[in-house]
């Protein structure tokens, strides 16, 4: 059975030719990009090591690590998101290694390979996403770092993720976000030590309408990432 919901994965397929527009629909993405990466920077030390990004789309993190001298591999199911990622990546010739194969899989094929593994806004859009976090935690080698990052589940996601982002301002096209699917940071928390990791942080991405821009901090009430590690034995 695999842990695929091919109607998310038609959603981005068809918006994949504009994953490095930033105006865009991903225009959050490109927005929260230099946050998320200066958060995995800071832990992890990006220079020199072995990075699986899941969930990489056109590459927008992927690229930006591989910036700073990381060895990348991206992965997806989404096969044109892959096409425009590797195509951007010729392009800008800053060099990622893209694969479309599914975590679980590569988690047999590749286990405790990897210093570094993320997986960023993508856990709300798989049927299992213990699974997806499962496998993320057996790619990583004992002392690495695996980071998430997902969207809180309480009234104020529900307004701003999907009512005011999809149906006020339009900023996502309607049905990007399906709101039960959202996981809050304690259960993802519960879900990483299950998966054998021990929880390093939580913090917030959160928009400030005002000067609409996006700021790391303690608000963890709409967009989070954690950091996880995996012990050494
Ligand atoms: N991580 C990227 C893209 C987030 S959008 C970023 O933050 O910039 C969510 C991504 O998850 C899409 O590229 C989509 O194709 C991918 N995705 C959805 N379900 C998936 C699955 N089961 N396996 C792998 N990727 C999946």
């Amino acid at each position: 059975m695999s842990n695929v919901d091919e109607l998310e994965l038609d959603k981005f397929s068809q918006l994949a030719h504009k994953w490095w527009d930033k105006e865009s629909e991903f225009k959050p993405l490109h927005e929260i990009n230099p946050l998320r990466l200066g958060y995995i920077d800071d832990r992890a030390g990006l220079a020199g090591k072995t990075v699986l990004d899941v969930g990489c789309g056109g590459g927008i993190l992927a690229e930006s690590m591989a910036l700073k001298g990381a060895n990348v591999t991206g992965i997806d199911l989404a096969k044109k998101s892959l096409k425009v990622a590797q195509l951007h990546s010729l392009e800008s010739g800053v060099s990622v290694d893209y694969r479309c194969v599914a975590v679980e899989t590569l988690a047999e094929e590749l286990p405790g390979h990897f210093d570094v593994v993320t997986c960023m806004e993508m856990l709300e859009h798989v049927p299992d996403p213990e699974s997806v976090v499962r496998s993320c935690s057996r790619l990583v080698k004992p002392g690495g770092w695996v980071f998430f990052s997902t969207l809180n589940r309480n009234a104020k996601s529900y307004l701003l993720a999907v009512l005011a982002a999809e149906y006020v301002l339009g900023m996502l096209p309607r049905g990007t976000h399906e709101y039960g699917r959202f996981i809050k940071p304690s259960e993802l928390g519960r879900i990483a030590r299950h998966a054998g990791l021990e929880l390093e942080d939580i913090s917030g991405m959160s928009y400030n309408p005002l000067t609409r821009t996006y700021v790391l901090g303690n608000d963890t009430g709409v967009n989070y990432l954690i950091a996880t590690r995996r012990p050494l034995a």
